[in-house]
């Protein structure tokens, strides 16, 4: 099981990096923001209470937010998950990490997608083209978007931070040169998860839950052990098998 949030700036190109990996590591992919804009079209009350905050470019509720997340956790709970757009407040961070220990899971890591606020302006305007998206349209709710982000969300980075998940990717570039720092990455993490599975690769055997398996986040010696043992999923795979 492997939990990863993807952080950044609206229009930073989480979606599409989100479901990239998705496919590739064979992980479930909830976007909030694609849950709500489903709740409007379907004409919800859910989405109706959710409309105005959209359309003005700020925040949904946390209440409302964090309980479609438990809803989707609930029936998606056999493998790990690409957050994304999700947590955006530092109060859903502290509830998402009660939710995932209620379920026995947690937060592996927040891969922060780094990109300058100008070409996230650029970028939003280009996809508000074809998306059909209305606060992709206007650059004023794109701005107002951007400004709940650096008010609101980017703090977020600080919550994971001090938990030492937190990692950041340049992510100007092409969206395969993203993906490939990006997925970088998550080997690495996933690299970690498997190495708690297995006792044999433990600097510390008797930290580890061999039987739990997932729940241990390593600390930073480990990590480094590990980086310098295994410095690729198949360096590991290879030494399993
Ligand atoms: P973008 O990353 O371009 O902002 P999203 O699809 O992630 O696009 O989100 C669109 C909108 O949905 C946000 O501007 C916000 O109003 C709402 N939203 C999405 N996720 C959350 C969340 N976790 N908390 C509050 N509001 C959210």
């Amino acid at each position: 099981m492997l939990n990863i949030i993807l952080f950044g700036a609206p229009g930073c190109g989480k979606g599409t990096q989100a479901a990239r990996l998705a496919e590739h590591y064979d992980l479930y992919h909830i976007s909030t923001g694609e849950v709500i804009r489903s709740e409007i079209k379907r004409g919800t009350e859910l989405g109706k209470s959710m409309e105005g905050y959209i359309s003005r470019g700020e925040l949904a509720p946390d209440s409302i937010v964090v309980e479609m997340v438990r809803d989707y956790m609930r029936s998606h709970n056999d493998k790990g998950c690409i957050f994304d757009g999700f947590p955006r407040t530092t109060a859903q961070a502290e509830i998402f990490d009660t939710l995932l220990a209620e379920i026995d899971s947690k937060v592996d890591a927040m891969i922060y997608m780094d990109v300058p606020e100008e070409e996230l302006v650029k970028r939003i305007l280009l996809r508000g083209k074809d998306s059909g998206r209305a606060d992709d349209a206007s650059e004023d709710v794109i701005r107002n978007r951007i400004e709940v982000y650096n008010a609101q969300t980017a703090v977020v980075a600080d919550f994971y931070r001090a938990q030492g998940k937190f990692e950041s990717v340049p992510s100007m570039g092409t969206i395969e040169e993203v993906a490939e720092r990006i997925g970088a990455v998550v080997e690495k993490y996933l690299r970690y998860n498997m190495s708690t599975k297995a006792s044999c690769f433990s600097t510390t055997p008797t930290d580890i839950d061999v039987a739990n398996g997932s729940s241990k986040t390593l600390s930073p010696e480990e990590k480094a052990h590990f980086d310098s043992m295994f410095p690729s999923l198949d360096s590991l795979m290879q030494f399993m098998n």
